[in-house]
């Protein structure tokens, strides 16, 4: 029988959800559900000087938000409870002494300006830094001394010397690492309280998790975390690093690269479309098998294998995003487009947050009419600008276009019509138009152009007829008036 499929995102709580995470928590999701496995979201908050307060419900929100869901986790428990680091103290205890008594881990008495003089001695010496071993063999006695001063010791792990560690990676293949270039590292700090490095190694064999899927940066922590599984002697599960995910200048992402955009909320606050940032980020070192990019929920769990997890790094191209969210934005209904675009005109001061029946059904419009052109929902502010001057200020294109010789004529006839409607629809202006066109005998961009130019200041937009009406009998006869003087 082939083992049960289980797999974890594992964040710690010290922020919004990032990119990355995203990625990692997308990817151990799809496979999940490929293999109709299980998907655990465990909390793992043992570094408590990190910690952020209200972190996991923001995490699990921008999950939620994204379309991902879990099978066990802190809010709905599950076999395996409880899913938070702290709370699972006395079992990390446990284990912690099972290490101790049977010689592979010990107390450690150094003081951190111990610890810093060793490095430094180490470092005069061109070595690179890592932990003596000073306290591997303290008898009885030295234990005692140390306590007496009222040392608090640490727990650190015996790491076998000169032995080999190999990582089974699925995208990376057997990684080989020296434990020579890896000290004894601490298990459980001064307080008792396990580090990640151990915790995670519990969690993961006691929820039975078949495989660690997640980003390059834990790459360097698999050996320790191997050395712990041989020293329980539990089977390892199948690891699967993906790539790093670089910037645009094919450097690595840093939480302060202002070039991208790096928090799950900040796309949902801007009015991107959850499916495609998760499309998006689907293809950030995952290919699909076939050409086809724009790829929904279910289309990625049916294609994903972590066979096609690349090794190469990933570059985040804003330009795709946001051409990626522009084709889901065109498919999207116009409720949808309303729904991440209506908050920004109000926020930017353009709507009121109390809008009447008929405002609201304006705004509707209005958005509609710009969301073939809309990439996420923020952008509306910029591109429906001219519906909201008072006064436009005529660019040199526009003053151009207007400057031609038969633009008197064609905008007094326009304005004479447009004054005479009775109704002002989107028919009734294209009706208008061709009459302009019989009264002066001008016609295409002879005639639209004058008129677009003289209504929205611009030389191209959107449906012309359409953007007169919403812009209003008042204001477009208005804005024909001052050109004309
Ligand atoms: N708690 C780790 C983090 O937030 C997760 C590491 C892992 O997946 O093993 O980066």
């Amino acid at each position: 029988m082939t083992q049960e499929v289980r797999v974890r995102f594992a964040p710690s709580p010290t922020g919004h959800l990032h990119i990355g995470g995203a990625r990692s928590a997308l990817f151990n999701y799809l496979f999940a559900r490929n293999r109709n496995g299980k998907f655990i979201v465990r909390i793992e908050d043992t570094d408590q000087a990190r910690n952020v307060e209200t972190a996991t419900e923001k995490l699990l929100d921008s999950l939620k938000w994204l379309g991902i869901e879990w099978d066990e986790s802190v809010d709905i428990g599950g076999p395996h409870a409880p899913y938070q680091s702290m709370e699972r103290l006395d079992i990390y205890k446990k284990y912690i002494d099972e290490l101790i008594e049977n010689g592979k881990a010990y107390y450690c008495y150094m003081s951190e300006e111990e610890l810093e003089a060793e490095r430094e001695e180490q470092r005069s010496r061109g070595l690179t830094p890592k932990y003596s071993g000073r306290d591997r063999n303290l008898t009885k006695e030295q234990r005692d001394a140390y306590e007496k001063e009222g040392r608090k010791p640490v727990v650190r792990f015996l790491v076998p010397e000169y032995q080999s560690v190999v990582v089974d990676d699925i995208v990376r293949g057997k990684v080989t690492f020296d434990t020579d270039g890896i000290g004894d590292f601490v298990i459980a700090r001064k307080d008792g309280i396990p580090t990640y490095n151990f915790a995670v190694v519990i969690d993961d064999y006691l929820m039975q998790i078949s495989h660690v899927i997640r980003g390059e940066e834990h790459l360097s922590n698999a050996p320790r975390q191997v050395l712990l599984f041989e020293a329980f002697g539990w089977e390892t599960p199948t690891f699967a690093h993906a790539s790093l995910i670089l910037n645009e200048d094919h450097k690595k992402m840093s939480k302060r690269d202002e070039s991208i955009i790096q928090f799950v909320e900040q796309y949902r606050d801007l009015g991107y479309l959850p499916e495609a940032i998760v499309n998006f980020i689907s293809l950030l070192g995952w290919s699909p098998g076939g050409e086809e990019e724009i790829l929904s929920m279910d289309q990625l769990i049916e294609q994903f294998s972590l066979e096609r997890v690349i090794k190469a790094p990933a570059v985040f191209d804003t330009k795709k995003l946001a051409w990626m969210n522009n084709q889901y934005m065109k498919e999207a209904s116009v409720d949808k487009a309303v729904d991440v675009a209506l908050p920004h005109l109000i926020k930017a001061g353009r709507l009121p947050v109390d809008m009447d029946g008929m405002e609201r059904q304006w705004a509707q419009a209005l958005i509609a009419l710009h969301q073939e052109k809309m990439s996420y929902g923020a952008e509306i502010v910029e591109l429906t600008e001219l519906f909201f001057m008072d006064e436009i200020d005529y660019n040199e294109e526009a003053k151009e276009v207007l400057a031609e010789e038969q633009v008197p004529e064609v905008l007094t006839s326009f304005k004479e019509i447009v004054e005479g409607l009775a109704t002002f629809s989107s028919e009734e202006i294209k009706k208008a138009m061709k009459d302009v066109q019989k009264a002066t005998g001008h016609k295409g961009k002879k005639l639209f152009m004058p008129i677009r130019v003289a209504v929205t200041g611009q030389t191209h937009g959107p449906d012309l007829p359409q953007a007169i009406t919403l812009i209003g009998k008042e204001t477009v006869a208005s804005r024909i008036d001052k050109l004309l003087k």
